[in-house]
């Protein structure tokens, strides 16, 4: 017989995530601190619940997806959290992009109750969790990955086992070091090219054909020449994880000064007030400096 799921947090990704599972036959009980996000999943077939202890007294897996690592402490830990329904045999998946300390924390404080934990974080944006071809990478105990990889599998192409708890957050942490660097990369080839007056179509088509050939150029590439920013991934979402990154980094005592300062460009979107805009939106803060917009010309 199919585990009976529970999916907390029903946001960009959660929503095509917990959709998947719906569509493959899972029987699916949901939250989510919005009424609109829990409706959505509730009109497609899951059965809403009040909040994460009542999901978890209705499920065999609890899968979270929320923003944050406070979100997550609060959801795993919290007084009415998936703690006050915890029991022998429970098995809990976080998805959430948190710190990797966190996700030990949870997994320990959960385990004293006999709850199975894995943190297994996601790559693939919006688009990934729409086509169920996720990069989910995964630490916990490699016969509990074994288990649950029919699950997963329903959400993601590339699915990994990285090693003991955490180590699924720490592979999350590398991932959003290169996505950063990537688009603040674009973003000063665009702004250079479009202040000399070539047309960033042109930057971009002869860039996607060489060695300078990126996913995030790909993706969001043809977006930010035609000035489009909507989420995808918030930018606010991406500074949560450079801190993530750079606290990490601190830890081990390992320097990255590159990724210092896509932190601080980044750290310039929330002050200027354009943390929900997409992460590629970080052009906008190299055009500001350079008193110059890349946008196609045609
Ligand atoms: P989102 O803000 O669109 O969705 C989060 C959802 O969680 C919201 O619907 C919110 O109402 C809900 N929520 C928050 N606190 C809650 C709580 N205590 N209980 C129940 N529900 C709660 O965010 P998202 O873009 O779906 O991202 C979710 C996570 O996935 C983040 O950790 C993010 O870093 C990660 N992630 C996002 C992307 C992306 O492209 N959007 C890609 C990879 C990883």
């Amino acid at each position: 017989m199919k585990a009976k799921i529970g999916f907390i947090g029903l946001g960009i990704m959660g929503r095509h995530m917990a959709g998947h599972l719906l569509n493959v036959g899972y029987e699916l009980h949901v939250y989510d601190v919005s009424q609109p996000a829990l409706a959505a999943l509730v009109e497609k077939g899951a059965a809403a619940h009040a909040g994460c202890k009542e999901v978890t007294a209705a499920s065999d897996v609890v899968i979270s997806m929320v923003p944050d690592s406070p979100d997550v402490e609060k959801v795993a830990l919290g007084a009415d959290g998936i703690i006050s329904a915890a029991r022998p045999g429970l098995i809990y998946i976080d998805m959430s992009t948190i710190a990797p300390g966190m996700a030990v924390k949870v997994s320990k404080e959960l385990g004293k109750l006999g709850v199975r934990c894995l943190d297994a974080p996601v790559s693939g944006g919006e688009t990934g969790a729409a086509n169920a071809a996720l990069s989910i990478m995964v630490g916990g105990p490699e016969d509990l990955f074994r288990e649950v990889l029919p699950i997963l599998d329903v959400m993601g192409k590339t699915i990994t086992h990285c090693g003991g708890s955490g180590a699924g957050q720490i592979v999350k942490a590398c991932n959003q070091i290169q996505v950063a660097l990537n688009f603040v990369g674009m973003a000063e080839a665009l702004v250079l090219g479009a202040k000399a007056g070539v047309d960033p179509a042109v930057i971009i088509k002869v860039l996607s054909a060489g060695y300078a050939q990126t996913r995030v150029m790909d993706v969001r590439g043809p977006k930010v020449i035609k000035g489009e920013f909507e989420p995808g991934f918030k930018s606010k979402f991406h500074y949560k994880d450079l801190n993530i990154i750079m606290e990490t980094a601190r830890r081990l005592n390992v320097p990255l000064p590159a990724t210092a300062v896509a932190h601080e460009l980044f750290a310039a979107m929330i002050a200027s007030g354009r943390g929900d805009l997409d992460h590629s939106a970080v052009i906008n803060i190299i055009e500001d400096l350079a008193k110059v917009e890349a946008r196609a010309k045609g």
